[in-house]
């Protein structure tokens, strides 16, 4: 609990902050009447952040390439009380994001939300080792589907008079990690593609912000959190010494979508534990 019995029955809470989640976090209800969709959604920090917007409010959309975690994903947000819809898209299909776009519009009438989170990392190899194949691939998910996805929503983003996208890149894009160089360069470009578009839809009431999460112990972290020797080379670089947590990507992400950044566009928040991030 945030506050004993003692405090509670002092303080009035404004009533926008009294909100209980399932889960018994303090959250506001700031998304409240919106749609969000979260691309690659159905388990790690995507699950985490349609959590978290569907716990402040939010109606989300999720989706995978998986239709079993797709399911599986939507059922968990379900019991959770989240008012979740979900569908199979993999983000290089244009059939699939069409198809998204229209689900999310029938289900729920609009998108005022899109975090695009799906990335790739095929292979790992010095950058001047990396196969061709392996570097379009890197680059077709990680930032031309990015740019694709944005591409495809401003015009229901217009519809409904304003909205928000946020990127998820990585701290990897601040500072390469060895062997993730092709990687790390697609993040990169994540954060000039977020000034880029920002810039561009300023006046349409379109926010566009992006999130480098430090190291996140999942499933696509596992080459480098799951072995001792990983996590020790890994922390080494972290301050606060641990890995983060996907609730504690999620967090940033709720912010930036929410009025609460109404002043904030073209920007990158790292969080990343302290570790050390300039470009
Ligand atoms: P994760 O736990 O492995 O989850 C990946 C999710 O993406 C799954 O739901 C997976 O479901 C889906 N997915 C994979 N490829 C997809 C595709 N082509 N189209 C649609 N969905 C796809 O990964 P994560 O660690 O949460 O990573 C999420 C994002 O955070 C990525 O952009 C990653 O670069 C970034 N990030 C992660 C870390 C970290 O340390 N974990 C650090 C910095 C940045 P299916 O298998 O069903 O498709």
């Amino acid at each position: 609990m945030f506050l004993s019995s003692n405090l509670t029955s002092k303080i009035t809470m404004p009533k926008i902050y009294t909100q209980f989640t399932s889960a018994n976090n303090f959250h506001s209800s700031r998304l409240k009447g919106k749609v969000a969709l979260i691309t690659a959604s159905t388990e790690g920090i995507g699950y985490a952040i349609a959590k978290r917007l569907g716990d402040e409010g939010a109606s989300v959309v999720i989706s995978s390439r998986k239709e079993d975690n797709v399911k599986q994903a939507t059922d968990s947000l379900r019991k959770d009380g989240i008012n979740a819809e979900g569908l199979v898209c993999h983000v290089g299909d244009a059939e699939h994001r069409q198809k998204l776009f229209d689900f999310a519009k029938k289900k729920y009438g609009g998108i005022d939300i899109l975090v695009s989170n799906a990335a790739v990392n095929p292979a790992v190899s010095p950058i001047l080792e990396t196969d061709e194949k392996v570097w379009d691939k890197i680059f077709e998910v990680n930032v031309k589907c990015s740019w694709l996805l944005a591409k495809e929503v401003y015009p229901e983003l217009i519809k409904r008079g304003g909205g928000s996208i946020v990127f998820i890149s990585s701290i990897a894009g601040y500072q390469p990690m060895e062997p993730l160089g092709p990687y790390s360069v697609s993040k990169t470009t994540l954060l000039g593609l977020t000034k880029a578009i920002a810039s561009e839809v300023v006046n349409d009431n379109i926010r566009v912000n992006c999130v480098a999460p430090g190291i996140v112990a999942t499933k696509f972290a596992s080459a480098i959190t799951s072995s001792e020797a990983g996590k020790e080379k890994s922390l080494s670089i972290v301050p606060m010494n641990r890995f983060g947590k996907p609730s504690e990507i999620a967090s940033a992400v709720a912010f930036l979508v929410s009025d609460d950044a109404s002043y904030m566009t073209g920007e990158t928040l790292v969080v990343a534990g302290g570790t050390y991030a300039h470009l």
